[in-house]
């Protein structure tokens, strides 16, 4: 399958900051990946890297096979940055214009503002659009030139939860069609609707890189919750905190833990069982203090 994006070994230094530190990570076509990691991990280094605008201090990095830089190369990709500075003065039809001309064949600018619910707003400058309205117009020009694949950092921050949903649906519809996305994003409500594979990154380091359900399964897969004045020894208790009489317990197997809970004639009460959410697993991972999980995914990368 062709590799969109690559890199090898990826570092890249801001003086004494390690933002990315040895990463190497390969974008084949027609996936939809979501990038996951805390504020600082290096996401935006990754994304800038792959889109040319940074060069990596050592290692190396490709797309669509070759040097970023080049601008036939960067012809084929689509990025909305984090941050977008839209001329306030100009019109939304003349922004998606200005950027439509600089491809081949672009999405009619009509079709492009009815996939991201901009309709109506042709002639609005953009100065004059809501703050979800320009966040949608920046995602809608990464789509501009028909790309074969797209860079999106943070694509939905700020946008309410229509909006949000909207702009989701524009980015399944391309992906079904064929095209690849490389997506960042701090919900990962976000990335569990979207992605097919994500990739949690830690300090600079690729810390996890499968499905939502392989990343999920890197921690105890079921969180216990209970009240109890103590608590004997539980086999397979992989994690526990305690507040007063409640606990919270991380196990793989929540039957078992239950059943020991009952033959040792604990007295417990408010018992609750769960399936750990990716929000938890991806925090679990990202925690320097969880030892249990830092081990295993080190067994992973
Ligand atoms: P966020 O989720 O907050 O956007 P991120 O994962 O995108 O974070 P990066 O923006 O790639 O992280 O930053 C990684 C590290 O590199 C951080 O410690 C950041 O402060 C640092 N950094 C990024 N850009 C620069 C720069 N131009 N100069 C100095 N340090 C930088």
């Amino acid at each position: 399958m062709e590799i969109l994006a690559r890199t090898v070994q990826a570092t890249r230094s801001y003086g004494p900051v390690i933002a990315l530190d040895g990463v190497s990570l390969d974008v084949p076509a027609g996936q939809l990946l979501g990038l996951l990691g805390p504020n600082g991990a290096g996401k935006t280094t990754l994304l800038q890297l792959f889109a040319g605008l940074r060069r990596p201090t050592s290692g190396t990095v490709e797309l669509f096979g070759g040097d970023p830089r080049d601008a036939a190369r960067r012809r084929r990709l689509g990025c909305t940055p984090q941050e977008t500075g839209l001329p306030p003065t100009l019109r939304v039809h003349e922004i998606v214009e200005f950027v439509a001309g600089h491809f081949d064949h672009p999405v009619p600018t009509g079709e492009l503002l009815e996939q991201f619910g901009l309709t109506g707003l042709e002639r609005r400058q953009s100065g004059g659009l809501s703050g979800g309205q320009k966040r949608r117009l920046a995602v809608a020009v990464a789509f501009a030139g028909r790309p074969d694949l797209v860079l999106l950092d943070e694509p939905t921050t700020g946008l309410d939860v229509e909006a949000r949903h909207a702009l989701w649906d524009a980015v399944r519809r391309y992906h079904q069609e064929g095209g690849t996305v490389v997506l960042t994003s701090h919900y990962l409500e976000e990335v569990e609707a979207l992605a097919e594979r994500v990739v949690v990154i830690d300090q600079g380091r690729v810390r996890a890189d499968g499905t939502i359900a392989e990343v999920r399964s890197l921690v105890p897969a079921r969180r216990v919750r209970l009240r109890a004045p103590d608590l004997p020894d539980l086999a397979g208790v992989e994690r526990s905190s305690r507040e007063g009489e409640r606990y919270e317990l991380w196990t793989a197997d929540s039957d078992s833990l239950v059943r020991q809970l009952v033959t040792t004639g604990t007295p417990f009460h408010d018992l609750e069982v769960a399936t750990a959410s990716l929000e938890e697993a991806f925090l679990a991972l990202t925690s320097q203090s969880n030892q249990t999980v830092a081990s295993v995914v080190q067994e992973m990368v």
